[in-house]
Order: C-alpha cells, then sequence, then structure tokens
C-alpha cells in the first residue's frame, strides 16, 4: 500500500466506525436496528480487508497482518452468520453457535500474530525476554483472574463452565491485552505508535467485552447499544495500525534490550495480588499465577545481576593486556584522560609518560619462538611494575610499554627511565637461554589537559620521542616542540626507502679502501652503502640505516649491497687478485637463515672464491643472540667467507667472546684511534689489543685514521691494516674501479674525496 491508499484505507475504517456510532445513536426501530447490523458487520469486515490488505506479499510484518486479518475476518463472518445466515437462532448471548465458532477466531489468530509482531519488532528473544515476558503474562493474569474473580464470584465457587460461555469474549479479549502487553515488553518496552493503537484497541474492546459478560450472564445483552463500538474498536485500531504501520527499518533491526519498566511494574502487581490475596478470597489459580510471577522476576534478577557480573568482567578484560597482566592501551588513554581532568593545571606539576620499545626483542622472538618472546614479555612486565610501583604501567602491544608516573612521583621522567632501563637490562633466562635485551624510551610532559585530546597528544608526543630515541641506539629522549616535523620527514622517508628498494638504482655501495700502514698497499676495501635519494642527494648510513632496521628492511638492504659488493669484487680481481671485499652485517641479517645460501649463490655467479669476501660484525650484534648467530657465523665460516669483529672496544664483553667467535680479523673501534697520540690509556687498549689478538692468530685494523701521526704509530705498534680519511675515503665504485685499472702514477691510490 502506499501512502495514498493506506490513507483511503484509514479513512473507511473510521467512516464506518463513526457510522456505527451514529447508527446506535440513532433512536430504536426496527429499520435503525437493520442499519445498526450492517454497521457492525460493515465496521468488522472493514477492518478485516484493510488488515488483509497490508498484509501483501514482502510487505512489512506480512505474517502479523495476515494473522490478524484472518482474526478480525472470522470476527466479522461471526456477524454475519449471527445476523444473516442463523439470523439469531439459537444464537445471541444465549448458548454457543456458529458465529461464536467464527468470532472466537480471533483470539488464537491474533495471539500469534501479536506474538509474530514482537518477534519481528526485535527478533529472537534471548532468555532474558522470554523470561520477562512470561513474568509479565503471569503478572497480569494474576490481577485478571483477581478481577474476574470479583466480577463473577460464582468462579470461587465451582460453576465455571456454567459461565464460560459468557466469559469467552472478556476473558479472550483480556488475554488479547496481556498478549499485547508481553508481546510488548518482549519488543523491549518501546512503546510506539503501532503498539499504542493495539493496545488502545484491545484496551477498548476488553472494557466493552467485560460489559458484555456482565449483561449475557444476566441476560440482558442486546445489539444496538454503546457497547458495540466499544467492542469493535478492537478490530478497527488494528485496521488502523494495518494501515498505518511504519516500514521495518531501525525497528526490526534493534536488538532484544531489557526494559525494566513493564516486568517491575508487573512483580509489584503480582505482589499486590499476594497481599489481596491473604485478606480476602481471590481464586487459587490467580495466586499461583502471582506467585509464578515473583519466582520469574526472583530468576530474572539473578540473572541480571549475573550478567553484570559477567560485565563487568568483560570491562576488566577490555582494560587488560592478557600476556602481562598490565593496563593496556585503552586503559592507559582513560588513565591520562582522568589524571589530567582531576587536577587543574595551573597548580599541577606536568603529567609525564614514558613510552618504551624493547630493543632486540625481534630478535629474541624470531630466534627462540614467539612462546619464548611471550614469557619474555610478561617477564619484563613484572620487571617494570616492581621497579616502577606507583606508576601505571601498560603494554600497547608488540614489544611497546608505557609508564604514566603518578602527579607526584618523586622522581622525574628521564630518571625513572635510566632507572628502568638499567632493570630491563638484566640478562634474562628465556627457554634456558640467557638473553639480554635493551630499551629506547620516548617521555613527554604535559601540562595542561587539552580536553578529551589530552591522552592522544601525549601519546603521540613520546612516540615522536621514543623514535628520536630508537634513531639515536637506546636512551631516553624527552619531547620538544620541534621533533614533530621530523617525524613526519621519517614516516616519508620510511616510505621512500621501500620505493628505493625496489628501484635497484638508488642503493648503492661505496668502498672504502683499507691498506697496509707501511706500505700503503691497498689490501681490500669495506662496502658503506649509501643512498641516492632522488630529491634530497647522497643520503649516508646514519640518515636510514636504524629506521630501516627497525621495519624490517635490513636484510632487503643488505641483500642489494651485498650483490653489488660481489659484482665489485668480480671487476676487481682481475687487476689485483689479493683483494677483499667486506660487508656490514646487521643482526637481522644473521637471523636470516638463507644469509649462507645467499651468499654462496652470489659468490658461484660470479665464479669467486668465498675468501675474496668478508663479514662484518659487532659484538652487540653477536650478543643479541649469541648461539643462533655464531651457528651463521660458523657456516659462513666454513664456506670460507672472512669474518672481523666491528668496532672493537665498544660491546660488553669483549674478551671472553674473542675465544668462542669465529673471527679472523678484529677492527679497532674509531674512538680508541682517535685519541691514540694524545691519551696514553687509549695506546695501552690499542696495544695490547694488538697483542692479544695477535696471540689469537687474528689480523688487526685500526679504523678512523685520519693523519700521518696516527698512521704511523699503528705501524710501529704492529697493526696490520688501517683504514680511515687519511688513507682513503669512501667512494663509489666506478671511481675506485677507474683509479685501480688506470696507470697510476704513484702509490697510494688518488682516491675523490667524499665522505
Ligand atoms: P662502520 O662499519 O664502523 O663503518 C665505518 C664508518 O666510519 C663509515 O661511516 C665510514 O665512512 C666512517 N669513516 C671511515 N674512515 C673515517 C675517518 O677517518 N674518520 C671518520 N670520522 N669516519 C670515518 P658510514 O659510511 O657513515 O657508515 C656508518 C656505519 O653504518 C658503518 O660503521 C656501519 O656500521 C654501517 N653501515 C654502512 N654500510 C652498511 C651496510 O651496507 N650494511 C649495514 N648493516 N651497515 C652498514
Ligand atoms: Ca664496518
Ligand atoms: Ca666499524
Amino acid at each position: 500500500m502506499n501512502v495514498a491508499s493506506r490513507s483511503l484505507a484509514a479513512a473507511a475504517v473510521a467512516a464506518s466506525w463513526l457510522a456505527l456510532l451514529v447508527v446506535v445513536a440513532l433512536p430504536d426501530g426496527a429499520v435503525v436496528r437493520q442499519l445498526q447490523e450492517v454497521a457492525l458487520v460493515l465496521v468488522t469486515t472493514t477492518s478485516a480487508v484493510v488488515t488483509l490488505l497490508a498484509a501483501r506479499p514482502r510487505g512489512p510484518y506480512r505474517t502479523v497482518w495476515l494473522l490478524l486479518g484472518l482474526g478480525l475476518a472470522g470476527y466479522a463472518g461471526g456477524f454475519v452468520i449471527q445476523f444473516w445466515v442463523t439470523a439469531g437462532e439459537g444464537g445471541g448471548p444465549g448458548g454457543l453457535n456458529w458465529s461464536d465458532v467464527s468470532s472466537l477466531l480471533l483470539y488464537p489468530l491474533a495471539y500469534a500474530g501479536l506474538l509474530a509482531l514482537a518477534r519481528q519488532r526485535a527478533g529472537r528473544p534471548d532468555s532474558g525476554s522470554v523470561i520477562e515476558g512470561a513474568l509479565v503474562f503471569t503478572g497480569a493474569s494474576a490481577v485478571a483472574l483477581v478481577a474476574v474473580a470479583a466480577a463473577y464470584p460464582e468462579l470461587l465457587t465451582g460453576g465455571v463452565l456454567s459461565i464460560v460461555y459468557a466469559l469467552a469474549y472478556p476473558v479472550g479479549g483480556f488475554t488479547l491485552l496481556l498478549v499485547t502487553l508481553t508481546g510488548l515488553s518482549l519488543a523491549g518496552g518501546r512503546l510506539d505508535r503501532l503498539w499504542l493503537l493495539l493496545l488502545a484497541g484491545f484496551g477498548l474492546m476488553t472494557v466493552g467485552d467485560a460489559f458484555y459478560g456482565l449483561a449475557a450472564i444476566s441476560g440482558r445483552f442486546r445489539y444496538g447499544t454503546y457497547l458495540d463500538v466499544l467492542y469493535t474498536a478492537g478490530p478497527v485500531f488494528v485496521a488502523l495500525a494495518a494501515s498505518t504501520a511504519p516500514a521495518l527499518g531501525a525497528a526490526a533491526a534493534r536488538q532484544w534490550r531489557a526494559s525494566s519498566t513493564v516486568p517491575a511494574v508487573m512483580t509489584l502487581t503480582a505482589l499486590a495480588v499476594l497481599v489481596v490475596g491473604t485478606r480476602t478470597a481471590v481464586p487459587p489459580v490467580a495466586v499461583e499465577a502471582a506467585s509464578l510471577s515473583i519466582v520469574l522476576a526472583v530468576l530474572r534478577t539473578t540473572q541480571l545481576f549475573a550478567q553484570g557480573r559477567a560485565l563487568e568482567r568483560s570491562r576488566e578484560q577490555a582494560r587488560t593486556d592478557e600476556l602481562t597482566g598490565l593496563a593496556n592501551r585503552r586503559h592507559l588513554l582513560e588513565a591520562i584522560t582522568a589524571s589530567a581532568r582531576r587536577v587543574p593545571p595551573s597548580i599541577a606539576r606536568p603529567l609525564e609518560l614514558l613510552l618504551m620499545d624493547l630493543d632486540g626483542f625481534k630478535e629474541v622472538n624470531d630466534s627462540l619462538g614467539h612462546a619464548a618472546g611471550d614469557d619474555l614479555l610478561a617477564h619484563l612486565g613484572r620487571v617494570l611494575r616492581a621497579e616502577a610501583p606507583d606508576c601505571l604501567v601498560a603494554r600497547l602491544g608488540g614489544d611497546e610499554f608505557a609508564v604514566l608516573l603518578p602527579r607526584d612521583p618523586g622522581i622525574g621522567g628521564p630518571a625513572l627511565a635510566a632507572r628502568l632501563r638499567v632493570a630491563v637490562a638484566q640478562p634474562t633466562l628465556v627457554v634456558s637461554t640467557r638473553v639480554v635485551v635493551g630499551v629506547s624510551t620516548g617521555h613527554a610532559a604535559l601540562t595542561g589537559p587539552d580536553g578529551d585530546r589530552v591522552a592522544h597528544e601525549m601519546l603521540r608526543r613520546a612516540d615522536t620521542a621514543l623514535y628520536r630515541a630508537k634513531d639515536a641506539g637506546s636512551g631516553c629522549v624527552s619531547w620538544e616542540p620541534g621533533m614533530d616535523a621530523g617525524s613526519r620527514d621519517r614516516l616519508t622517508l620510511l616510505s621512500e626507502l621501500r620505493l628505493a628498494l625496489l628501484a635497484d638504482d638508488q642503493i648503492e655501495a661505496w668502498y672504502q679502501p683499507k691498506t697496509d700502514p707501511r706500505s700503503g698497499r691497498v689490501l681490500g676495501f669495506e662496502a658503506l652503502v649509501r643512498w641516492r635519494h632522488p630529491v634530497r642527494g647522497l643520503l649516508l648510513p646514519g640518515d636510514f640505516l636504524a629506521a630501516a632496521e627497525r621495519v624490517g628492511l635490513l636484510p632487503e638492504l643488505t641483500r642489494i649491497v651485498l650483490a653489488q659488493a660481489v659484482d665489485f669484487l668480480a671487476q676487481l680481481l682481475p687487476a689485483s687478485s689479493g683483494l677483499h671485499v667486506a660487508v656490514n652485517l646487521g643482526a637481522p641479517d644473521l637471523l636470516d637463515v638463507d644469509l649462507p645460501a645467499t651468499v654462496s649463490r652470489l659468490l658461484a655467479a660470479h665464479d669467486l672464491p668465498a675468501r675474496h669476501l668478508r663479514l662484518e660484525v659487532t659484538e652487540t650484534v653477536v650478543m643479541s643472540d649469541p648461539e643462533r648467530i655464531t651457528a651463521t657465523l660458523l657456516a659462513l665460516r666454513a664456506m670460507g667467507v672472512g669474518l672481523s669483529l666491528d668496532d672493537y672496544g665498544t660491546g660488553l664483553s669483549s674478551l671472553g667472546y674473542l675465544r668462542v667467535l669465529p673471527v679472523d680479523e678484529l677492527k679497532i673501534d674509531r674512538s680508541f684511534i682517535k685519541d691514540l697520540l694524545t691519551d696514553p690509556a687509549c695506546a695501552l687498549i690499542v696495544s695490547s689489543t694488538i697483542g692479544l689478538a695477535h696471540d689469537l692468530q687474528l689480523r688487526v685494523v685500526a679504523e678512523g685514521v685520519e693523519d700521518q701521526p696516527t698512521l704511523e704509530a699503528l705501524a710501529d705498534a704492529g697493526c696490520d691494516t688501517v683504514q680511515g680519511w687519511h688513507t682513503g675515503r669512501p667512494a663509489a665504485a666506478a671511481d675506485i674501479l677507474q683509479a685501480l685499472l688506470l696507470p697510476r702514477p704513484r702509490p697510494p691510490v688518488p682516491l675523490p674525496a667524499v665522505g
């Protein structure tokens, strides 16, 4: 039905009801009586037809209107049979006849229709709604039974059957009202136009039927009174509801929702029935219904309690990190917001947050497995909680933790960060392996509560600072206003690096010569990566390496450098056959199980002996996962690849590892060489390192040789190889090849002075 035909239908129903009202008001007479019969049939038939029309295929509430419409058709049919088929014979209120059979069809069909409506309104009811529905039904039944018993005292004394017929309509109608109420409660208790019309209709109808029942029992019933108008309100309002029903939409999708009002009122009413039952005689069945209703109320309350507890638990779970039992991100955000609100910004110390990211966790996870990684995280969670008992410690996912300092922490954020860092760095046994992880920390302090954004702002600042800390190696960095632009740059840089790794002409290996300090002869080269950025120009490893490692791009980068270095080696060797090329490796490279295979494939492609390739590893890298990395190093060593221990002297446990690591070269870190001539301690370290290395059959390389006196001192100390700006800066492969392959005036090789 479209809007026009729906209004038309509603108008027809209203008009026929009005007509009934008019003819009922007319003074009695034979013609008038016939008019009244016609009007009764007309109004009930119109209602039935309009309701059935609403049950069009695929229309909203099709089943509902079909059931109600069929019920109304039966009801209307009852009048037709009554007036024109059996012509009142044996009929009327005196005894059951076919007209009543037809009329009484209304009730079961209407109950089914109303329950279908409730169900369509809210989908499948949950157990709570069913209990509430039953509660409303039993409670209302108890009241109804008390009311009926008061109206018909015969019920209390037996003679039920004798009045069943007279009561069929009022009871049927009242039950309709109850079912409507129950349905309303099932559908979530939302009293909209649809339910309002149905309640009004069945309410008026019940009142009409009750008077009808009274009149029928005393044998005083006749048609043509205002009662006719009253009890036809049922069919009329159903038809009005059918013709004005809103389309199924949001209402249908609405979930079952406990509406406490209707069940609560019914529970109180049932209690009232029980109380009344103790003073006056009420039918036992009413007491039973009331008691049942109370039992259902208790049941529902218990259920609600359990649900409340479950809700509380799930709320708690939603704020907890499962693995560590620490607060999660949501909890942290809430806590920051609450903390910022609690104290007026004017008098408050700034709110301080530490954001911590583990260094070397990925390696543990990759090498020892996720279960081990989880163990480590749980352990570190306990460590953090123990070290910062007054703070809110949260895990934000992965290996990221956050510590929110209380308003009067007694210790500043950076100081606490230092303390936590020491605690985290304690060696831990995970799956019987000793692991050491570091931590980088971003620190943010915020004074004013910027409304709801305070938590996000704080986290963002700490995050920006954390990335700075990561880039700088472990440590704690505090957020400063200028950092934000930098963090945007870094993001762009990372995505550009991803593209650069695909582009294959932006990543370049440059080469720095390693020379004999006495003869100046070139012994080999170290490959140092450069990124020829399309806009920013030539970038050094310090500009992008840490970021690349953090996002897992290092192995890809290393593959490119390795390939270029082997290529370079292949072009180099025909000229001078003793040379080697060294490539730097990071921890992710050495945890990559394919590395030995990749290396051997590259060498085989150029038919190069492995001894011309050297790989440089720092102690810090080895320490991040000594067992696995040592295994990889042994595999590479077995292939004949040379291994250098890079940045020697800066690591944690140099001497002990020297014995077990399969290295054949040791590169003394630049920091010792720089002060070789001015700091006697450095000189001592360098000379004793050279002696020790030689005792262990290791070659020694001195890095960062920047002047001739240093070079000479190193030569005197017995250093095997020097590398530094003094003997040659890193240069592009083409420049080196050109310089080496062209006939030279005299050594050492004049190399372009680029850093
Ligand atoms: P490193 O392995 O210690 O490399 C030596 C660094 O010292 C290079 O810096 C080199 O340019 C610089 N250098 C050489 N001689 C001198 C000197 O006389 N004085 C001074 N002040 N510096 C000198 P670069 O190229 O910036 O590389 C920095 C670090 O980046 C390297 O330190 C290495 O750890 C890393 N790296 C470079 N290329 C790669 C690569 O392909 N893969 C990996 N994983 N790391 C790389
Ligand atoms: Ca190196
Ligand atoms: Ca080095």
